[in-house]
């Protein structure tokens, strides 16, 4: 299969927005990963109280899961909508504040304290604003990067993570000849290289 097909495909920002706007959001799931079930035990492995990143993080329920267990939640996620669905699907109260390291940006956070959605591009995060991870839920969010941004993306995620954290990633597999993505496929040989 010929991965190419994928290397110069863009969605922008705005497209995504307008995802959200349209109500054209399929990769949502109400009923959660059942991935992260699975391989909880993976990401967690035996400590508690952990720092958890979620990547575009749209509105996943699972943040929601982890909080509930007792784990500290960060996402970030463009859309504005998709963060305000989070919290009132939740019966979440929150609230928002400005983010003085990024101009626009905006940070919810549930009034418990343990669940903090940042708004703004991924790109405009680094350690020195959101800290450190333990744990990372990568789903619909690698997959989702734009394929020139892969690098990027990878190398901002690695330094977000603590020294034993753990990362659990959701890909699909699939011929890109066939569907132009998202989500696009990323081949393990990309993976390997991407994180090593
Ligand atoms: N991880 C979520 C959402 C997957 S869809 C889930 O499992 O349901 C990808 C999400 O990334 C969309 O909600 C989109 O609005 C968001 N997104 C796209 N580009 C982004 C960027 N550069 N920074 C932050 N969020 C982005």
């Amino acid at each position: 299969s010929d991965v190419g097909s994928q290397k110069d495909r863009v969605v922008t920002e705005e497209e995504w927005l307008e995802k959200w706007e349209m109500g054209n959001i399929g990769f949502h799931k109400e009923e959660g990963h059942p991935l992260l079930q699975k391989y909880l035990d993976v990401l967690l492995n035996g400590r508690s109280g952990l720092r958890i990143f979620f990547p575009l993080c749209g509105k996943a329920v699972e943040m929601k899961w982890l909080a509930d267990m007792g784990h500290s939640v960060v996402g970030v996620e463009i859309s504005e909508q998709a963060v305000k669905e989070f919290f009132s699907e939740h019966s979440l109260p929150y609230c928002e504040e400005p983010v003085p390291e990024i101009s626009g940006a905006k940070m919810f956070q549930s009034t418990s304290g343990n669940i903090s959605l940042y708004c703004c591009s991924i790109y405009d995060l680094s350690s020195s604003i959101v800290g450190k991870f333990d744990g990372v839920w990568d789903r619909g969010a690698l997959v989702a990067v734009n394929p020139c941004d892969r690098q990027r993306y990878a190398s901002l995620m690695i330094s977000l993570m603590e020294k034993n954290s753990s990362y659990l990633l959701v890909t699909v597999s699939y011929d890109p000849n066939k569907h132009k993505g998202p989500p696009f496929y990323v081949p393990e040989s990309e993976i390997k290289s991407l994180f090593g």
